[in-house]
């Protein structure tokens, strides 16, 4: 049998260590444990990758402490746009939305757009238009609501900045209170080697109406390949974009022959940093080998695997 193992990231750029409390850095452990629990128990009992994916990040989307679904960041008009994608690396399938609001699980909307809609991609009114048809109720914006997020936002609204945090030497970020991006993002290989990555996000804070960061775009912020290995991003979405990112490692490893290791800190400590780019990334390969490489401060992060290997950590 295959080994099995699920990693997941709550987003690179942590909360800068002064700021975090012990209290703060076991909440956040805990919510990792939990969502890394809950994808894993799926893989245990023969599930397959895509639901361990999209469990774990409905876990994280449910909870306040990251940035998609519940506790989101704001966008200039004080608004929540939230993009999620999935993708399955056994067939290639894959579900992506983008500029939604008011779906508690984007990333579950992301799946019924791979499985449910003849398209790849859904967006804006039309995703709305998507999930009313296939029964999603909507959450009034209270629910999204988390003080912090707020208070973000409050701090640099009716200004050009959009919040990059996670790096104090970015640009713009200089006065920043703390400095994290939360999306969240699971890669998962279960029993029969098969893989599959999932991300969701609200974006960065105060971002223009209408923004799309990488998250919800396959092979930016999101991809997943049999031959090759999943991979879910987290960072400074424009620049991942610009890098193609998630599927700049799995070429690595298709063209090149590396590792999921090699070509994830390839990427991550050097081609994405030659353009600028902060962040980080989850990678799986289909023998259930993990790499999770950051350029920042910290990431929240976990992972676990059939071997009886168990961690959750946030900085290096
Ligand atoms: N990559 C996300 C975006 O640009 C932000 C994040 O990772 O938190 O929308």
């Amino acid at each position: 049998m295959n080994t099995f193992s699920i990693a997941i990231h709550g987003g690179a750029g942590t909360l800068v260590k002064g700021m975090m409390t012990p209290e703060k850095e076991v909440a956040y452990k805990e919510a990792l444990q939990i969502a890394l629990d809950s994808g894993y128990s799926i893989l245990e009992k023969g599930g397959n990758a895509v639901d361990a994916v999209e469990v774990a990040v409905k876990v994280l989307e449910d909870s306040p402490l990251f940035n998609a679904g519940k506790g989101a960041v704001f966008t200039a008009t004080e608004t929540h746009e939230m993009d999620a994608s999935i993708m399955d690396g056994k067939t290639l399938e894959a579900g992506a939305v983008s500029l939604i609001t008011g779906i508690k699980n984007p990333v579950s909307l992301a799946r019924d757009v791979m499985e449910k809609s003849e398209h790849v991609f859904l967006a804006g009114e039309g995703a709305m238009q998507f999930a009313k048809t296939n029964n999603y109720t909507l959450e009034n914006p209270d629910y999204f609501y988390d003080e912090l997020r707020h208070q973000q936002w409050l701090d640099i609204k009716d200004t050009d900045n959009f919040q990059l945090d996670h790096a104090a030497t970015s640009t713009k970020l200089s006065n920043q209170k703390d400095s994290k991006f939360g999306t969240v993002g699971a890669v998962a290989c279960d029993k029969n080697g098969n893989i599959a990555a999932a991300t969701s996000t609200g974006g960065m804070t105060n971002k223009r109406y209408g923004r799309v960061g990488d998250s919800p775009m396959i092979g930016a912020g999101n991809y997943a390949n049999n031959k090759t290995c999943a991979i879910s991003c987290t960072g400074s979405g424009e620049f991942f974009i610009r890098g193609v990112v998630a599927y700049d490692v799995s070429c690595l490893m298709e063209y090149k022959g590396l590792s999921v290791e090699e070509a994830a800190i390839e990427v991550i400590q050097k081609r994405i940093l030659e353009i600028g780019g902060d962040g980080g990334l989850i990678a799986v390969d289909t023998q259930g080998n993990i790499a999770m490489p950051f350029n920042t401060e910290g990431m929240y992060r976990g992972s676990k695997n059939s071997k009886g290997f168990n961690e959750v950590s946030i900085y290096k």
